[in-house]
């Protein structure tokens, strides 16, 4: 019984950390620090370290963007040649940078985000790099944006790549517009599917109300993605969960 308290206990602590301080899953800090250490760190690009070490002072860094998920998500959209992207949540620009670095000179990100604040901290950052050119930001929330998208239909199937990593509640509300606006053979990638390990809490666990709220969000479209026939799908436990949809049909 004891035991099972303690479990409870450190499993509790690991959700915790893990929204609210650590930038992984995995078992050990040592292992996800090893990993940073050895192959993210060294290969980081300047512009990129600066915009981390900016945002690390900011009071929600934990929002950000974690550097191995980032030079995941940069190998990812040179390997699929992404020229036309998107990324919904953008924050002060860790993921939006490492997405401009990866896609061609003449590549595009549609960025959104409900406030531009944070943005324009991580902005002359960006422009420093040569390559805010490539990003059209928009500031508002996402869902009426994507819903102008979807009125022309010259957007349709046009995206190679699209980043969600914004309110998770709205999260299957942007998978019915993004799977019409994202081309066949495209990928959406949905940020933080395991939502800190809460996913498999126990119904007794004690977890923060914000936590609890959004994770039936996010267990509702885990089970959604798993059966639509639209898409072919990865989820990965990289950072806090990436799950990768590739559009079929
Ligand atoms: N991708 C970012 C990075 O690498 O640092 C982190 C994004 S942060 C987790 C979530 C962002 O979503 C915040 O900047 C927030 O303002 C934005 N957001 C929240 N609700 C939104 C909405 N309804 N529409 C658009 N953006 C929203
Ligand atoms: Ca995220």
């Amino acid at each position: 019984m004891a035991a099972n308290r303690e479990g409870q206990e450190e499993n509790k602590d690991r959700y915790f950390k893990t929204l609210h301080g650590n930038k992984t899953l995995l078992q050990s800090e040592k292992l996800y620090e090893y990993i940073l250490e050895t192959s993210v760190y060294p290969r980081e690009p300047q512009c990129l370290k600066e915009i981390r070490e900016l945002t690390d002072k900011h009071p929600w860094s934990v929002m950000m963007t974690s550097p191995d998920e980032a030079q995941f998500l940069s190998m990812l959209l040179k390997l699929i040649n992404a020229k036309n992207t998107m990324e919904i949540g953008v924050f002060t620009g860790y993921s939006l940078l490492a997405t401009a670095l990866a896609i061609p000179d003449d590549g595009k990100i549609l960025a959104l985000d409900i406030t531009k604040e944070h943005y324009e901290k991580g902005l002359p950052i960006i422009q420093k790099a040569g390559v805010a050119h490539k990003i059209d930001f928009r500031e508002g929330p996402a869902l009426p944006l994507l819903d102008q998208l979807i009125q022309d239909e010259k957007y349709h199937g046009t995206f190679d790549f699209v980043f969600v990593d914004a309110d998770k509640n709205n999260y299957i509300n942007y998978h019915k517009r993004l799977i019409e606006l994202v081309k066949v053979g495209g990928v959406i990638g949905y940020d933080n599917t395991l939502w800190g390990g809460s996913v498999v809490a126990q119904p007794d666990a004690e977890l923060d109300e914000h936590i609890l709220y959004l994770r039936d969000f996010v267990q509702e479209l885990n089970k959604a993605l798993a059966v639509d026939p639209r898409i072919e799908i990865c989820q990965l436990s990289i950072a806090d969960g990436v799950t990768l949809c590739r559009r079929i049909g």
